[in-house]
């Protein structure tokens, strides 16, 4: 079900229990800011997802009330990733779905890093 944009944060959302250490994930980068991790169900041969470590439920979330320092390092944070798995010369998408039409499916902002292949117009 997609998310309720509007509902606060919810602490028992799956990306809350990986950045607790409470589920396990496959993780590619971690720093004060951020987590990175391989997406459960990958759409590209490349794809991560990177998510704040303070508790925003979306990018709308995260833009109005996350400090600068929050929103630099996160930023730096996606930035660094996509360097280190060599995606800048072949190119990379960012995508962070935000709320019900959408299909933001986890209400805990992250940003999808997709490469590793020609990508078209939209990735579905
Ligand atoms: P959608 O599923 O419609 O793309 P989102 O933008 O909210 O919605 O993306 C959630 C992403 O989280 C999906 O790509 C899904 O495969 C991924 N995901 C869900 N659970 C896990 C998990 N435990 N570990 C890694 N990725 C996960």
């Amino acid at each position: 079900m997609p998310i309720d944009p509007t509902k606060p944060y919810d602490e028992s959302n799956i990306f809350a229990k990986i950045l607790r250490g409470e589920l396990p994930s496959k993780k590619v980068y971690e720093d004060e800011w951020a987590l990175a991790f391989h997406d459960i169900n990958p759409l590209a041969p490349v794809h991560i997802l990177v998510i704040p470590k303070g508790p925003y439920v979306s990018w709308d979330d995260f833009s109005d009330r996350a400090s600068d320092a929050e929103m630099a390092g996160f930023v730096r944070a996606v930035g660094k990733v996509a360097r280190d798995q060599q995606l800048v010369v072949g190119g990379y998408r960012l995508l962070a779905n935000t709320g019900k039409r959408a299909g933001q499916e986890v209400p805990h902002l992250h940003v999808h890093i997709f490469g590793g292949q020609p990508l078209g117009p939209m990735l579905a």
